[in-house]
């Protein structure tokens, strides 16, 4: 079976590509392993030298690219071309931090351990196997391979299948910037062909980036052959208003957390709890932006919201909001699919929502937000953490021992306060629950697929 962009917006095949043969897979892992060879031998400053030129690269085509991200997968316009713009960014973080981040530690005390000296470092584990979602479809790639390569790893890209032409784009990246050919390779495979790969001997480790099913799957074959993974799974982010929050502007940025990237994104916040005291003014500012959002055409920059990804993720989510209407949930805007061609869903918000409902359990991915009246900040904390996933969180307080409190309680692997959440490639990103294991970005993400090596001197 082939590989087949469609464009979301209007249904037309854009481009079909033929998946890789058995042959073509061989081929490319052993690319793989070959650069890794020679990559390992090469100096961090080497490294930093071909990622500052592969992220100006990719900077330079950020507008074509841009608009091949919004044909393959449906996302406006400038939120395309702002993931390229991010994305090279973290390239050139961690070209800049990657020796300072892998330095590892001297014990001040070797005595100690009975040793002249002891000390750490870190080395790179080989070839690792990174399987992809489509929703960043560029960035998600990113924030895994810049940390790679600069640690001396090599990269395998199984992407999601509707979007080859950014798994294509991202083959070459790496090698246009000088890194040694075969250093990052794509893998135009289906799912159902990657415990083949992690079970290659030359495949050290994995990582994946999608959904729960996907991450049980590969993390089980990962155990079998006991080789390191970290799993980047979805999200129902609460996002909490309290009293003294400021409820205009907790409103308007829900909007944002809820429906950027169409509403396709982990870490949007997708279960808004409220505070009873405020719900009224918050619900009738939040309802009113939603339904005001400019939905059409994502070439056009004037539009907020585009088309889902994909017909199949279009009616997922129309079954979620069916199922919760057809058990009692009140919609306050939205809750159904527009007229005309394209995988669109109307910004939708609905209220009422009862413990029989899948949405109170399963993660909305598309722009449709639950609101939740609560009494007190414990009722907003249970009601937070009443769900199976734990990606991140937001709460908007200003008294500091609420903060302090739901800080230290909610059941998440990042909380925001006073915001919302975005990853920075400072700040470590992951999650805990069924939202996954092990962290991307910043000094930890780059350690993940390092053996830290303990050396010891009498
Ligand atoms: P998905 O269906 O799980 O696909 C993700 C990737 O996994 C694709 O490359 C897919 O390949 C592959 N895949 C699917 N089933 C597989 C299996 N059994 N074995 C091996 N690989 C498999 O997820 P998606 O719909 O593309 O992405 C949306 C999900 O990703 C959401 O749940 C979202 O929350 C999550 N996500 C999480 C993060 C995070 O950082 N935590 C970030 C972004 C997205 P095919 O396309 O060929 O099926």
């Amino acid at each position: 079976m082939s590989l087949v962009t469609v464009n979301p917006t209007n249904e037309s095949t854009e481009m079909v590509i033929d998946r890789h043969t058995p042959e073509e897979v061989e081929q490319r892992i052993a690319q793989a392993a070959q650069a890794g060879v020679k990559l390992r031998k090469t100096t961090f400053a080497q490294r930093a030298a071909w990622m500052h030129a592969a992220a100006d690269i990719l900077e330079q085509q950020a507008e074509e690219l841009g608009e091949l991200i919004t044909i393959e997968m449906g996302k406006p316009i400038q939120q395309s071309v702002a993931e390229v713009h991010k994305s090279a960014n973290a390239m050139r973080f961690y070209a800049d931090h990657a020796e300072e981040f892998l330095a590892g530690e001297q014990l001040e005390d070797p005595a100690k351990v009975n040793a002249s000296s002891a000390w750490t470092f870190y080395q790179p584990l080989g070839v690792v196997l990174a399987v992809m979602p489509w929703n960043y479809p560029i960035w998600q790639v990113v924030r895994f391979a810049a940390p790679a390569l600069m640690a001396g790893n090599t990269g395998l890209l199984k992407h999601a299948s509707n979007v080859p032409q950014a798994a294509l784009f991202l083959d070459t990246l790496f090698e246009r910037g000088g890194f040694p050919a075969g250093s990052f390779r794509a893998l135009l495979i289906g799912g159902g062909d990657v415990a083949q790969v992690i079970a290659d001997p030359r495949v050290k480790a994995v990582t994946l980036t999608g959904s729960e099913p996907a991450g049980r799957s590969v993390a089980s074959v990962a155990g079998d052959h006991i080789k390191k993974s970290v799993l980047e799974l979805g999200g129902s982010d609460p996002f909490v208003v309290m009293p003294s929050a400021d409820v205009q502007a907790a409103a308007s940025t829900a909007v944002l957390a809820r429906t950027n990237n169409n509403g396709q994104s982990c870490i949007a916040g997708k279960r808004i709890i409220v505070h009873a005291d405020i719900y009224d003014e918050f619900t009738a500012a939040f309802v009113e932006h939603m339904t005001n959002l400019k939905v059409g055409n994502p070439l056009d920059p004037q539009t907020q919201i585009g088309p889902l990804a994909t017909r199949d993720g279009r009616d997922d989510l129309a079954e979620l909001v069916d199922d919760a209407v057809r058990k009692g949930a009140e919609v306050l805007t939205g809750g159904y699919i527009p007229e005309g061609a394209g995988y669109f869903y109307a910004p939708t918000v609905l209220a009422g929502l009862t413990d029989d409902m899948r949405l109170v359990q399963e993660e909305a991915f598309g722009p449709v937000a639950t609101v939740y009246k609560v009494h007190s900040a414990e009722e907003a904390l249970e009601v937070a953490n009443q769900t199976e996933f734990g990606l991140s969180s937001a709460v908007w307080t200003t008294n500091v021992e609420e903060q302090e409190w739901f800080l230290r309680n909610v059941e998440a692997g990042a909380v925001f306060i006073n915001g919302m959440t975005v990853s920075y490639q400072e700040l470590p990103f992951g999650g805990i629950k069924n939202s996954g294991y092990g962290r991307e970005l910043a000094a930890e993400g780059i350690r993940e697929f390092c053996n830290l090596k303990t050396v010891w001197r009498a």
